[in-house]
C-alpha cells in the first residue's frame, strides 16, 4: 500500500525488497483463503475500539484513512470488496488470491519495483544523503532517500528498529484460543454457540467479551474467545496463561431468568427427565447433556425430583461456570503480535519515525493489533496509505491530505 500510494503519487523509483521468494503471503493465507480485507466500520471513534493496543492514538491515522477509503481505494483499482452480514468485508471473488493480484497490478501500473530474496539485514543512516541497506541477496549497498519498515511480525524488523534507535515493546502473542482440558465439555467439540459471557480473572484484573464461542477438543475458541485472548494477550503472557475464566451460557437470562425458567419448567414439565426435555433452546442437546453432568447430576433423574441445593449448582454452571485454564491453544484463523515498535516513537500523521527522521514504519511491526474481523489488515493499510503519501510529499511535493 505504501509503495503503491507513493509511486502513485510520482515518486520516481520505489523498491519494495521482500526476503522470501513471494510477497503478500500472510495476505495469501488470510481469512481461511478469503482474506478479509477490512471491516465495515465507517465512524473512526468506534473502530478504534478493536484495536486492543493502539487505539486511541490510531484515531488521528483513521480520520484519513479508514474502512470507507480501503474500500474505495481497493474499488478504484478493481477489486470490489463485499460485506457480509457481521460486518467482515472481502473481495468479491471470495479468495485471497484476487487481494494479492489487484495489488501486484497495481504496483506495476504505478512502476514499482519488486526484489525477491532479499533479506535487510542491516541499515544506517548516512546523513542528508538518507539510508544505506544491506542484506542478504544484495550484491552491493543500497541508497534510499526515504526508507520504510514493514516487517511484519518478523523479528529481524524489530531489531533492525532498535537498531536505528527506537523502543521496542516486547512481543507476545495474540488471538489465540485457551487450553482448559475439561474432558466433559471437550466432548462438545465441534458446538458453536452464539452470546456466550465470557470472564477471565488474572489476578486483580478480568477482562470480559460476549459472543460466539467454539467448543474444541481442547477448550474454547471463536470470535469471542479470540477477542478476549487480544484484550487480555499481555495479562496472560505474564500468568504463563493460567487462570480461572468463567462462562455463562443462560444467553443474557442471568440467575434470575435462568431460576424463573427453571422453576417453570418443573412446574411444565415435572415427569420428565432432565436429559430429555432442555429449558434452554439455545443450548444444543449435546451441551445441555454436558452442562448436567459437569453439575453432577443424573440425565435420568426426573424435573419434579430436582432439590433446590441441586438446581441452585445448575444455575451456576449455566451463569457462571468456572474453568480452570491450563495454557494456550493453538493459533486462531488469525494470529498477530502485540508489540512492536513504540508508538510513541512515530509521527502517526505520516508514519515518520520521530527517532529517525526520512524513516516511515507501519504494519504490524508497531505496537498495534486488532481483534479479528479485518482489523488488523485495516491498521496496515492506514499506515501504509499515510506513509505513501508522506514520502511523497517529502520527494516530490504531491503528497496529497485528505
Ligand atoms: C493465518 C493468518 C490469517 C490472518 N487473517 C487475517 C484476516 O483475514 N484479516 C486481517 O485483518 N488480518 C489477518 N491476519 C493478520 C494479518 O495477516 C497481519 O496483520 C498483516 O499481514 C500484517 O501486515 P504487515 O505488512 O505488517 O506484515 P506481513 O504481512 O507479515 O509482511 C511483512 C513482509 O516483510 C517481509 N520481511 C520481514 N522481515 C524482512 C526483512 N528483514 N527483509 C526483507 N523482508 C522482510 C516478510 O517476508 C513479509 O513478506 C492474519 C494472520 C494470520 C497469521
Amino acid at each position: 500500500m505504501a509503495a503503491i500510494t507513493a509511486a502513485e503519487q510520482g515518486v520516481a523509483r520505489v523498491l519494495i525488497l521482500e526476503g522470501t521468494p513471494e510477497p503478500l503471503q500472510k495476505v495469501r493465507i488470510s481469512g481461511g483463503g478469503r482474506c478479509n480485507v477490512t471491516h465495515a466500520c465507517w465512524d473512526p471513534s468506534e473502530l478504534i475500539s478493536h484495536y486492543p493496543r493502539g487505539s486511541r492514538p490510531l484515531r488521528g491515522p483513521f480520520s484519513r484513512f479508514a474502512c470507507g477509503d480501503a474500500v474505495a481505494w481497493f474499488d478504484e483499482r478493481g477489486l470490489t470488496l463485499v460485506e457480509e452480514p457481521d460486518g467482515r468485508m472481502f473481495p468479491q471473488q471470495n479468495r485471497s488470491e484476487a487481494v494479492i493480484q489487484c495489488l501486484h497490478r497495481a504496483a506495476a501500473m504505478a512502476g514499482v519495483q519488486l526484489r525477491t530474496r532479499v533479506m535487510v539485514q542491516r541499515v544506517t543512516t548516512s546523513g542528508d544523503a538518507g539510508f544505506v541497506v544491506e542484506g542478504r541477496g544484495l550484491e552491493a549497498p543500497l541508497r534510499a532517500r526515504r526508507l520504510m519498515l514493514a516487517t511484519g511480525g518478523h523479528p529481524s524488523g524489530r531489531r533492525l528498529a532498535e537498531e536505528l534507535g527506537h523502543r521496542v515493546v516486547p512481543p507476545v502473542p495474540s488471538l489465540f484460543s485457551l487450553t482448559l482440558h475439561d474432558k466433559i465439555l471437550s466432548a462438545c467439540s465441534g458446538i458453536a454457540i452464539d452470546d456466550v459471557g465470557l470472564d477471565l480473572k488474572l489476578g486483580d484484573q478480568r477482562f470480559r467479551q460476549t459472543g460466539r464461542v467454539l467448543i474444541t477438543h481442547r477448550g474454547l475458541s471463536g470470535p469471542a474467545m479470540l477477542r478476549l485472548s487480544a484484550f487480555a494477550a499481555r495479562a496472560l503472557h505474564h500468568s504463563h496463561y493460567k487462570g480461572v475464566l468463567r462462562v455463562d451460557w443462560s444467553a443474557g437470562l442471568g440467575r434470575a431468568g435462568v431460576e424463573r425458567r427453571l422453576q417453570q419448567w418443573r412446574q411444565d414439565q415435572p415427569s420428565r427427565t432432565l436429559s430429555a426435555s432442555r429449558p434452554f433452546g439455545h443450548l444444543p442437546r449435546r451441551l445441555w447433556h454436558a452442562l448436567l453432568a459437569m453439575t453432577g447430576l443424573e440425565a435420568e433423574r426426573r424435573w419434579a425430583e430436582l432439590p433446590l441445593k441441586a438446581e441452585r449448582r445448575l444455575v451456576e454452571t449455566l451463569c457462571a461456570q468456572h474453568l480452570e485454564v491450563r495454557g494456550r491453544g493453538p493459533f486462531g484463523e488469525e494470529f498477530v503480535i502485540a508489540g512492536g515498535v513504540d508508538l510513541g516513537d512515530v509521527n502517526l500523521a505520516s508514519m515518520e519515525s520521530r527517532r529517525c527522521p526520512g524513516l516511515h514504519l507501519a504494519g504490524e511491526l508497531l505496537d498495534v493489533d486488532g481483534v479479528t474481523g479485518g482489523f488488523n489488515f485495516q491498521a496496515c493499510w492506514s499506515g501504509g496509505w499515510l506513509a505513501g503519501q508522506a514520502v511523497a510529499g517529502a520527494l516530490t511535493g504531491s503528497g496529497r491530505t485528505r
